[in-house]
């Protein structure tokens, strides 16, 4: 981990709902903006090492602006993005690829570089779906038990799956070596 920060070439997009904030924990005022939520477990640590480390992470989450602002404050990491793709912004959900069109525009990406972008997510439908439609590496955090995590068409067949988010960093490490070979 203490390479230098020009090596890492792997970019990370990366969902927010039971991928990084545990959505068990959310309460939500009475216009239904989430007002506090607790984080995932190693979510946390893994976000600060990879933002360390220097990689590029993208917030690539589908919900109200206002809940991801109240939520990444209150737990100190909304410095670890360097850029924000919210769908309540975008006028689409994942997994609609203006999501990544967003995400990709923001930090100046071309299709060109789609093979070194990751998307991390809890969702087989949004997340998983919609990086595999739009040609970009899917992880699958299957750690929450709110979600089926059973692939039921290809689109849905996540290229990696973790089950915990320390188990993210590995992973990392692992694919941006390979960009480089
Ligand atoms: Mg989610």
């Amino acid at each position: 981990m203490n390479r230098n920060k020009q090596d890492k070439q792997l970019v990370i997009f990366i969902d927010s709902g039971d991928t990084i904030i545990d959505e068990s924990t959310e309460i939500r005022n009475e216009e239904g903006i989430v007002i506090h939520a607790d984080t995932i477990p190693g979510a946390a640590e893994t976000l600060r090492t990879l933002y360390e480390s220097g990689y590029t992470i993208a917030l690539v989450a589908d919900g109200e602006l206002q809940s991801f602002r109240n939520v990444y404050e209150e737990n100190g990491l909304g410095n670890f993005f360097k850029t924000w793709t919210v769908s309540e912004v975008v006028g689409m959900q994942k997994p609609s690829p203006a999501m990544f069109e967003d995400a990709m525009r923001k930090n100046r990406l071309c299709d060109k570089d789609k093979k070194r972008i990751v998307m991390v997510g809890n969702n087989i439908k949004k997340d998983i779906t919609g990086a595999n439609r739009f040609g970009i590496t899917s992880i699958l955090l299957d750690w929450s038990p709110r979600y089926d995590m059973k692939p039921s068409c290809p689109d849905q067949k996540p290229d990696y799956i973790i089950h915990n988010p320390e188990e993210l960093l590995p992973l990392i490490e692992k694919l941006n070596d390979e960009l480089k070979n």
